[in-house]
Order: C-alpha cells, then structure tokens, then sequence
C-alpha cells in the first residue's frame, strides 16, 4: 500500500514537471554543462492491450506516444550506434534513447513492431529461444496466469492442502487474502520469492503449482502469445535487430557455469540458425545486480556477443563496459512518466 501510494505520489510530481516544462528545461541545463551526451536505453517487456501477465503491458496507443515524443526530443539509435559511441573516441555528440524489447512475446510483433516500421524507429528484441520452440509461457507468466485464474473451488481449500511441499504451501499462503481471494501484488511478490531459488528449485516449485493448480482460463486466454521463428524472421527482415535472452530464461548466478554457457551459447546458436547471421548483443535475464557475475559475463564476451544488457537503471556515458549497458524499465505507459524517468537518468 505504501508503494503505491509512494508511486502515485511521483507519478503526480512527473506530471507536474512535464507539463510545465520543468523536465525540458532541466535535460537543457544539464547538457549546457555537460561535455557530451548520454544514452538511455530503454527496456520494455510488454506491448499490447492485456494485462495478464506479470510484467504489465504497455497499451499499444501509449506505446505510440512514446515512440513519437521520442523522436520529437531525442536521437532514436540502434543498439549498434549506441555501442559504436559508446566505445567511440569522440564525444558522444548529443543524447541519444535505444528501444529494447525483453522476452519472446508474440505482442511484440503484433503491436509494437508495425508501430516502430510505421515511425521508422530501429529496435532490438531479446529472445529466449526454448518457448519459441516449444510455444509455451515462460515459468513466471505460467506461475501468474495460474494463480490469479485458479479454480475457487481449489482457492479455498489450498491453504490445508496436505500433498503440498512446505516450500510451495509457504510461498501460497501469503498469496490468499483472509477471505480466500487472490492479491495480484502478492503472486508478483511469490513470483519474485522463487526467483531467489537456485533455478533448479523454482523450476521444480514450479512444476508442483501448475501440476496442483489448475487454472480457469477466460475465452481467448489460450490463443498462442509467443513469437513464432517466421514472426522473428520478419522483423529482422524489416531492419530490426534481434538479440539473445537465454534458452530458458534462468539466473545466470542461479545455474552452474556450464549451465550458464549452455543457456548464453544455446540461445545465441539456435536464432543464428534461423536468421543465417551473427547475433551481436545479449540480455541478462532479470538482469539487476546480482543476477549475472563477472564469470558470466566473461562467458557472454567469449561466445563471440559484441554487447549485453543489464537492468541497472541509469543512462550510459563511455565509462560504462559494453557488457554492462544500463537500462531503464518504465513502470507506468504515460508520456510524462517516460520523460521523467529519462530525465532523471540524464540528471543523475
Ligand atoms: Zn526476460
């Protein structure tokens, strides 16, 4: 409740500063004394009209605001460029946004990928390959449509439930409020609980609660929401880059290395395979501090990637490794609320 009432708050004062100018005038002063630009790489999960999944969605006519006060206020570059001058020599002359996309969902190219080709705005999309292949729901989206479509009849009895594994009834329980109902806050927070499970764990966790569970999903629920290789094959077509995300979408510090080396390895083969050309930049999953090592990343440089991403948020300048590029996750679909977020990274 705190946090919500905490990012209602910011979501007002980045409403205020947008609409009088404030955040504008900053980013001006700012640069006045700033020797050179910055880039700010932006990481997007969703695009599209749903909102049933636990990275939320981003509506495909907000998308399309964004992308046009971009281009308005900003040089809009491929990762390319944006490495190019970042490992440049000269000054990066102005500041810049990049545009990436996480995770293989079909959204992407049904909604944002036509709205980039009609705005001429280049973009990455970082792929795992296993639910290409298999056309399942990563385990986390899995997890989400599960437990906020349970069937009530087993909601009620879940809590007493007997075949349970202590660790899956310990993650539910705090799921349920006292009258039984689903708390979408709480599924994000059991969803991020067994992220701290080594994978081998949270997969098996996994597994137990959609095996337990069996979700009553609304008409239109089961039409497929994963990109298909002919989809993928489309965009790169178009001029949109296509990056790699792991096979299966572990913590990289959560496998053992060889683990690791087949994730970054497997998913960098399989679209290059499909493609027919090299595959330069990788994201690490969840990417935050902590969820890749200098071993992996080590691993990720001599498996032949030019670049990778994080999701440290803040913006780039040259100091910043190639294999460690900062990204900023929105939060909110409102235009001032892009704006001060890179606003803010540019300050700071
Ligand atoms: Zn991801």
């Amino acid at each position: 409740m705190r946090r919500t009432i905490r990012h209602t708050f910011s979501s007002k004062i980045a409403w205020f500063l947008y609409h009088t100018g404030c955040l504008l005038a900053l980013r001006t002063l700012v640069r006045l004394f700033r020797k050179e630009g910055r880039i700010v790489i932006l990481a997007y999960h969703r695009v599209g009209p749903g909102n049933d999944d636990a990275s939320p969605a981003v509506p495909p006519s907000d998308f399309e605001r964004h992308v046009k006060y971009l281009l308005k206020r900003f040089r809009v570059i491929p990762l390319e460029q944006a490495l190019i001058e970042i490992k440049g020599h000269a000054p990066i002359p102005d500041d810049a946004v990049v545009l990436t996309f996480d995770d293989p969902y079909r959204d992407h190219f049904r909604y944002a990928f036509p709205i980039l080709v009609r705005n001429r705005v280049p973009a990455i999309f970082f792929l795992t390959t296993e639910p290409i292949e298999s056309g399942s729901l990563p385990w986390y989206d899995e997890v989400y449509r599960t437990l906020t479509h349970i069937d009530p009849s087993i909601r009620d009895r879940i809590t007493f439930a007997t075949g349970l594994s202590d660790d899956l009834k310990g993650l539910l329980n705090p799921v349920f409020s006292r009258h039984g109902e689903i708390r979408k806050a709480r599924v994000l927070a059991c969803i991020e609980s067994l992220k701290s499970f080594p994978d081998r764990k949270a997969r098996a966790l996994v597994t137990e609660l959609t095996g337990a569970l069996s979700p009553h999903l609304p008409p239109g629920e089961s039409e497929r929401s994963i990109l298909n290789w002919a989809e993928v094959s489309e965009m790169d077509a178009s001029g949109m880059t296509i990056g790699a995300h792991t096979r299966t979408h572990p913590i990289l510090t959560h496998v053992s290395l060889p683990e690791a080396k087949e994730e970054i390895r497997g998913s960098k083969e399989a679209i290059e395979k499909v493609l027919g050309h090299p595959v330069d930049f990788f994201a690490y999953p969840n990417g935050r501090k902590g969820d890749f090592s200098d071993e992996t990343i080590e691993i990720v440089r001599t498996s032949g990637y030019v670049g990778s991403c994080t999701t440290i948020g803040a913006a780039n300048d040259r100091t910043v490794s190639p294999y460690c590029l900062r990204r900023i996750c929105l939060g909110q679909p409102s235009v001032h609320w892009l704006d001060f977020k890179i606003t803010m990274s540019l300050l700071l």
